[in-house]
C-alpha cells in the first residue's frame, strides 16, 4: 500500500499532480505503520504456529498441513504454503483441509484470528 501510494504520487505531474500529491502525502506514514502492523500481525501469527505442520482428523490420521500446493477456498486460487495460512491473494484462511478420508481438519486458529 505505501508503494502504490509512493508511485501515485512520483507519477503525478502538472496542477492536479499536485494536488493529488499533497492530498496523499499525509496518508503515506499512515500507510507504511498500517504495513508494518500487517507485517507484525503476520509474522507473529507464522511464529506462534510455526511448529503445526501437521494434524489429525477426527478419525486419527495424520493429516501434512504444509509447506504444499493449496486451493484457496475462497477465491480458488492455488498457492504454496501452509495449509492455514493466510491466502495471498485474497487474505482469506482456511477453515479447515480434508482428511484423505474426506473428513474435515479444522483450522484451530480460526476462532481466535478470526471472531466468530
Ligand atoms: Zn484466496
Ligand atoms: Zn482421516
Amino acid at each position: 500500500m505505501t508503494r502504490l501510494l509512493l508511485t501515485a504520487i512520483a507519477e503525478s505531474q502538472g496542477a492536479s499532480g499536485l494536488v493529488l500529491s499533497a492530498l496523499l502525502a499525509p496518508a503515506v506514514p499512515l500507510a507504511w505503520a498500517l504495513d508494518r502492523l500487517a507485517e507484525l500481525a503476520s509474522s507473529r501469527w507464522w511464529s506462534a504456529h510455526l511448529g503445526l505442520c501437521q494434524a489429525r482428523c477426527p478419525r486419527g490420521h495424520v493429516v501434512e498441513l504444509g509447506p504444499a500446493s493449496w486451493e484457496c477456498a475462497a477465491c480458488k486460487l492455488s498457492f504454496d504454503g501452509h495449509a492455514f495460512e493466510p491466502c495471498p491473494y485474497c487474505s482469506s484462511i482456511a477453515y479447515a483441509v480434508l482428511c484423505a478420508c474426506s473428513l474435515p481438519v479444522l483450522n484451530p486458529l480460526w476462532d481466535g484470528d478470526n471472531g466468530d
